[in-house]
């Protein structure tokens, strides 16, 4: 497309003007002017394209425009565009079943709502109702949304000027042995320790008042810490002994991202409830919702679920999620995700590590990696302090800017980058955006010491 510098900056203006955005100070960014996307890629007014290593929030696991789900979505506009939640809706049926065909165990009811916070919020709901307890657990290095209960359960500092009316919400430790709380040099270490402060924090909460454990299957925003294995089920056990429900939220985690179907699959463990979104329909119409066991299922068979939302289960977002699932399974993206991550992008961020003294750990599985970024090896002391802004934060500034510069479109929270892509991204680009991190690096490494 031919660049249009005159409607970007009009574009801009008017943002500048009346956009009001999410977690900032409104005078302090600078929001890029998108003229467009395809794929893997999107470009901006002045003609700069940029391989983006993001895939938006983590939810374009299908790229940008993928022309089956837009067809399928401009089909159903054209038919049915939108319909109440309490009728069958074709659309709907139909993107359940293949949700639930999909979910572990007996996971076979699904309860949509508009993205991955109310997911969280109805999972906890559900799971109160069920159990007749008060409490929810949830772990410190985590995200759960930006919805009054989602973010009181939130272990990241996205919390903290929300922390009113957190009644009931109690944070642990889970495992993450690159800066183990538990003293562990193992990961069998860090997941004996980290079970044993899970169960020492039930028991000492009070059993019989924790209704769920929270956790994210492969904790995301908060940095990619693949569970140790024996960890899950770990806690599956603990919620057993205990009659506590287990609610894995595979919101970012799930649906091709971890190289299978559900990041659960994995690890061989079922939770009680999951929750899910931006993946589900690579995130081209807000869609979410919480896959429900049948036993949790049972508890509303005859009694009312007391919760609802006008748009659950919109046609044009489940006519999305219909088609993408669809393409997912016809052009195996589950699978080239696991591959392309084992072959390519993970020898790729190792021999990174190999040449820049900066990065501290690579870890991650399939689409979904997380570099830490350290002043010092040794150390390792974050290359930024936790939570840093300004100029405290200008480390990472540096290294996102010169990503950019090279074409490459980064994820960055507090010390590390995330690789992130698309889980459809071709092996060219993969090594495309590698090369730029190389780059973008080696700003970085100016920053140790
Ligand atoms: N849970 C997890 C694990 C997430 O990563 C997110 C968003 O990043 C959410 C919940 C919240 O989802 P949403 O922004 O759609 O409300």
């Amino acid at each position: 497309p031919q660049p249009n510098p005159q409607v970007g900056a009009a574009v801009k203006a008017a943002d500048r003007a009346h956009v009001f955005h999410s977690w900032s100070a409104q005078e302090l960014i600078d929001p890029l002017a998108v003229a467009g996307a395809e794929g893997s890629y999107f470009w901006d007014y002045e003609g700069n394209r940029y391989l983006d290593f993001t895939s938006g929030l983590v939810y374009t696991n299908i790229g940008y425009q993928h022309p089956k789900v837009v067809a399928a979505i401009q089909e159903q506009a054209a038919t049915m565009t939108t319909f109440a939640p309490a009728f069958a809706v074709e659309a709907r049926s139909e993107a359940a079943r293949l949700i639930a065909e999909r979910t572990p165990g007996d996971l076979d009811k699904i309860f949509f709502t508009n993205g991955g916070a109310d997911a969280v919020e109805h999972a906890t709901r559900m799971a109160r109702l069920h159990t007749g307890r008060p409490k929810v657990l949830a772990a410190y290095r985590s995200y759960h949304g930006g919805t009054q209960q989602a973010i009181n359960l939130t272990g990241d500092p996205r919390r903290w000027a929300s922390d009113t009316g957190t009644a009931g919400v109690v944070h642990f430790w889970a495992p993450y042995l690159y800066r183990s709380r538990f003293y562990a040099e193992t990961e069998r270490q860090e997941c004996e320790r980290a079970l044993q402060h899970l169960e020492d924090t039930i028991v000492f909460e009070g059993a019989q008042t924790v209704a769920a454990i929270i956790l994210e299957t492969v904790p995301g925003t908060a940095g990619i810490m693949i569970p140790p294995p024996g960890y899950l089920a770990g806690v599956r056990a603990l919620c057993d002994k205990y009659g506590i429900v287990f609610v894995l939220d595979e919101v970012m985690a799930g649906f091709g991202r971890t190289g299978e179907w559900f990041a659960a699959d994995l690890f061989d463990v079922t939770p009680d409830l999951m929750t899910f979104a931006k993946g589900v329909n690579s995130g081209y119409v807000p869609l979410g919702g919480v896959a429900i066991s049948g036993e949790i299922a049972e508890t509303f068979a005859k009694r009312p679920y007391p919760g609802g939302l006008t748009y659950s289960g919109h046609p044009l977002a489940c006519a999305a999620a219909v088609a993408t699932l669809n393409v997912m399974a016809d052009e195996g993206v589950v699978d080239h995700a696991a591959n392309l991550g084992a072959q390519v992008i993970e020898p790729g961020l190792r021999a990174l590590a190999e040449r820049h003294p900066s990065v501290g750990e690579v870890r991650g599985v399939g689409m979904f990696w997380a570099l830490e970024l350290v002043k010092n090896r040794e150390t390792r002391e974050p290359l930024v302090p936790y939570n840093a802004t300004g100029e405290a934060n200008a480390p990472m500034a540096a290294f996102g800017a010169a990503a950019k510069k090279h074409g490459l479109w980064p994820f960055i929270n507090m010390n590390r980058t995330h690789v992130v892509p698309p889980c459809n991204i071709t092996e060219t680009e993969a090594k495309e955006g590698l090369a730029a991190l190389d780059a973008a690096l080696s700003v970085a490494d100016e920053h140790t010491a």
